[in-house]
């Protein structure tokens, strides 16, 4: 039932509305809020996540997360491409990395373990990334203000009282690092992955080692409690399924970004284990 409601609601208020947007799959979506305003709520919630939480000064760790960050902006379409994207390194063994709107990337260094190589490391931000481009976290926002008519969220969003604004980043699809965990929902989340992979693909990153990627996930969770980024992110049969599927036109792509000549070589910076730290 839970389940149900939000399409439910997403079929009402675009009826009455036509409050709908598609997004980059072709799926109808709910969208609310103006961009303008999502990226403002982006850049106001990562600015809380740099106060809060350690920032990893390690320059080799930076430079190997930015390597392949820059090559997943440059394939982005000119919209998402022209932003200035920051790409912050937390400190932090979690294995956990996300995007926000306002063009901004947050992976912890627990990521960099658990992400064998560059292209591994491609799939982790091309799936972030993709959920910013789906425009996920204003779909849920939205989602969520159809449900509660009459809720002035959007100006309450920014100010208001801690829980309200804990309340947002969970929506956005941050906010564990705060206690809060609220997936993405499952059809979101396979949307991100499309999207990711082929967008490590057309920036010359081997889509091969997105499946790979999980395989680790679920080995890092074995003999102990599942990383955090598992719990909102399940790497089950479907998944993987899911994503070799979509893998042959994957590897055309990649191919065509090989022959084209983009073969962004970020493994060369990619600091040894031992020097990430936590
Ligand atoms: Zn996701």
């Amino acid at each position: 039932m839970r389940h149900i409601v939000p399409i439910l609601v997403t079929a009402l208020v675009c009826a009455v509305l036509a409050a709908c947007a598609t997004s980059p799959t072709g799926r109808k979506q709910l969208i609310l809020l103006p961009e303008d305003q999502m990226a403002e709520l982006g850049i106001a919630s990562f600015r809380e996540m740099k106060k809060k939480q350690p920032v990893a000064e390690d320059p080799r760790a930076n430079r190997y997360v930015r390597c392949v960050a820059e090559a997943i902006v440059g394939v982005l379409p000119a919209k998402w491409r022209r932003k200035k994207w920051e790409v912050v390194v937390f400190k932090d063994k979690t294995p956990n990395a996300f995007a926000l709107p306002g063009g901004k990337i947050g992976v912890h260094t627990g990521m960099l373990k658990v992400a064998a190589n560059a292209d591994q490391l491609a799939a982790v931000i091309g799936h972030e990334v993709g959920h910013v481009l789906a425009r996920h976290g204003n779909e849920r926002l939205s989602q969520n203000m159809a449900a509660q008519a009459g809720l002035a969220v959007t100006a309450a969003l920014l100010g208001g009282s801690p829980e309200k604004r804990q309340r947002t980043l969970a929506l956005l699809g941050v906010g564990t690092q705060l206690g809060i965990l609220l997936p993405f929902s499952r059809r979101q989340e396979s949307e991100a992955d499309a999207i990711g992979l082929e967008l490590m693909a057309k920036a010359g990153f081997d889509p091969r080692e997105a499946v790979q990627l999980w395989r680790n996930m679920t080995r890092a969770s074995h003999g102990g409690k599942p990383p955090e980024f598992l719990s909102t992110h399940p790497a089950d049969a479907t998944r993987i399924r899911n994503l070799q599927k979509l893998m042959p036109k994957a590897l055309t792509l990649f191919r065509q970004a090989r022959a084209a000549g983009r073969h962004p070589d970020c493994d060369r910076l990619r600091p040894p284990v031992t020097a990430i730290g936590d």
